[in-house]
């Protein structure tokens, strides 16, 4: 091995432990929104009876298990969200290093994976895709879009358009993000308008956010991704007898895997697509 790689496994290392960190403060910032959407913040609790959990619940990884698993208060058994999030957290910012090096991409996709794990986890634990993310998350994406655009920074994901006209504008990828941002937000209003329920206007803002981060056209690639995911799952739950049909299965979390998975696959996905029609 040279030098090199020695440090820049070093590095993935202290990313890997960045990520297990990050995703218990996540884990501690998903637990503290309400069922309303509100902020708590607070030790962590039981969301059945309230109990305060012990301080050593919130140690990245191990924190699960040395808290026995189950609630001290009603004995119900602890979601083993946390460790799960901190794993994928971990090693997906170590993925992130290795395949972006440190660069600006690196930072804005650290950005990014961070609001959509956090709403990927208060969307699945309390229905609730949560304004005090979202709002902010929507001129944050915008402005990443306009620095790049101004520093002539090419995202890895943003496409080159030939052409002239209308195609030729979404060069500028402030423009392509705020198209994307448009096209997002408009379908799945549709989509709530004529679903009547079972999406709400939190999955609106959602496209509308992913729209902005991934730019057109790949924001249909991350609702494509979503609606098969989705579909995919809410198949194997209603076949395994997990879930009955009325049941609700929040669409967020789905939304916030196609929107990772467009990040880093999307332009390699839409030109598979295109290759095939
Ligand atoms: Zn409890």
């Amino acid at each position: 091995m040279s030098a090199d790689s020695i440090f820049s496994a070093l590095i993935a290392c202290l990313f890997l432990l960045l990520g297990l960190v990050w995703g218990a403060v996540l884990n501690w910032f998903a637990g503290s929104v309400t069922e309303e959407g509100e902020l708590r913040p607070g030790p962590p609790s039981c969301s059945k009876c309230g109990v305060k959990r012990p301080a050593k619940t919130l140690v990245p990884l191990l924190g699960y298990f040395m808290a026995g698993r189950r609630c001290q208060g009603c004995r119900e058994a602890i979601p083993a969200r946390a460790p799960v999030v901190e794993a994928v957290t971990g090693m997906l910012f170590a993925a992130l290093y290795l395949n972006y090096g440190l660069s600006w991409t690196l930072l804005i996709l650290l950005i990014y994976s961070t609001v959509l794990i956090t709403l990927f986890v208060t969307d699945l634990e309390h229905f609730i895709l949560p304004n005090v993310v979202t709002y902010p998350s929507l001129p944050l994406a915008a402005l990443v879009a306009l620095a790049v655009t101004l520093a002539h920074y090419r995202l890895p994901w943003a496409l080159f358009f030939s052409g002239s006209g209308f195609m030729a504008l979404l060069n500028n990828f402030f423009l392509c993000a705020l198209v994307g941002g448009l096209c997002g937000a408009l379908l799945l209003f549709m989509v709530v308008v004529l679903s009547k329920g079972g999406m709400g206007m939190g999955d609106v803002v959602l496209a509308g956010l992913l729209g902005l981060m991934v730019g057109f056209p790949l924001v249909f690639i991350a609702l494509f991704l979503s609606i098969l995911a989705g579909g995919i799952i809410a198949a194997a739950l209603l076949i395994s007898g997990r879930k009955k049909r009325r049941e609700m299965l929040p669409f967020g979390p789905f939304l916030c895997i196609g929107g990772i998975v467009t990040l880093l696959w999307g332009r390699e996905i839409l030109g598979w697509y295109l290759g095939l029609i």
